[in-house]
């Protein structure tokens, strides 16, 4: 089987409510598209940050088999592709070798160690209403409602914000729900501990990103000084950019994102740095169906570490803003039900592209 044809699809989904996490405001989401066609009539769909450029498409991925995935990968890197703008290329490789195969991705990896995976609920920006507490009650109580057992807000907004409605937060969704914060990078070491150490007070399953994304000896400061799990690293692009983060321990969570770390191949070598060193993970996911299903595939593939009668939960980011790349871009969206995903089982990323949908948010 031989790759005839990349087609690159840059989007953007316009936000029609503007949402704020600690270090951005959002008003609209971009997102390359990548869809690659084979001399087999199989097309593979992928999903990356930002798209290679047309002469790196045509001397490193047209021409080659689609199943050599490493030499394809590192002819991009070659080329001085981003590791951000690979990962569509990658994954849409592994959505052809699925279909190829008449195998879900999720098989190609290893096999499935679950059908089905718990969701945790990301939401609770900041958001230009007059009452920040009632709203963020009001949001929470919903995905409670919904069946969520698990969410995670955002903080970074400074001591009097986060404090507050941390706490606003978790006393209207009582003490069994899981409950994770998330500051973007949004602070610095010292507020970051002196925020982090009232934000515990809430019984909290992590603290995402207190501070900027590669200050290692920052994250093992506030490891030390913090009593919560810490978690970051959705933003680390190339393998080798978390060596240290996770050989220094710097993070009890890492959490790669498969369409910014560089697709299913670089993820899959992140994983097993991870577990060599007993660092947890659980991807990132803040995109399209594409990366909801890729991370859904990567998930089932996950084993509980360490194995137990009550293992932590492997968890899926499941994302309640607004765009229609992730809730129709598949013919068949995959959904929620009572705060549980069921995996894609059907050949590759087991999603079928909605053209029209594409078309809609494609940018000339
Ligand atoms: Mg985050």
């Amino acid at each position: 089987m031989k790759i005839i044809d990349v087609k690159t699809y840059p989007t953007i989904y316009p936000v029609s409510q503007p949402f704020s996490n600690g270090m951005r405001t959002t008003r609209q989401r971009p997102f390359g598209i990548v869809e690659i066609i084979t001399d087999a009539g199989i097309t593979g769909w992928g999903e990356g940050t930002g798209l290679p450029a047309r002469r790196a498409l045509e001397t490193q991925v047209i021409g080659r088999d689609p199943f050599h995935t490493e030499v394809i990968w590192e002819g991009l890197h070659s080329q001085g592709v981003d590791a951000g703008a690979i990962s569509g290329v990658d994954i849409a490789l592994w959505d052809i070798m699925g279909k190829a195969l008449k195998q879900p991705i999720h098989t190609l990896l290893g096999g499935a160690f679950r059908d089905k995976v718990p969701a945790y609920a990301t939401g609770l920006f900041r958001r230009d209403v007059p009452d920040h507490t009632a709203a963020l009650v009001a949001e929470a109580k919903g995905y409670v409602d919904a069946g969520f057992q698990a969410m995670k807000m955002k903080v970074g907004f400074g001591p009097d914000y986060d404090i507050k409605n941390v706490a606003a937060v978790r006393r209207a969704i009582g003490d069994d729900i899981l409950f994770a914060v998330d500051a973007n990078c949004a602070y610095d070491r010292g507020s970051a501990i002196a925020v982090g150490q009232r934000l515990v007070e809430n019984n909290l399953l992590w603290f995402e990103e207190p501070i900027s994304s590669d200050d290692v000896e920052g994250y093992i400061e506030i490891r030390r000084a913090l009593k919560v799990r810490i978690s970051g690293a959705e933003q680390l692009r190339g393998h080798r950019a978390f060596r240290r983060m996770v050989q220094e321990r710097a993070l009890d969570i890492i959490q790669p994102d498969v369409c910014i770390c560089g697709g299913i191949t670089e993820y899959r070598k992140i994983e097993a740095m991870a577990s060599a060193n007993h660092v947890r993970v659980l991807p990132h996911m803040f995109g399209t169906a594409i990366r909801l299903a890729a991370t859904l595939h990567l998930l089932a593939a996950l084993p509980d570490s360490p194995r137990a009668h009550e293992p932590f939960p492997t968890l899926l980011e499941y994302d309640m803003s607004e765009n229609a790349l992730r809730t129709e871009l598949a013919k068949e969206p995959i959904t929620h039900k009572h705060g549980v995903v069921a995996i894609p089982q059907a050949p590759g990323l087991g999603i079928e592209i909605n053209r029209a949908v594409l078309e809609k948010y494609v940018q000339a």
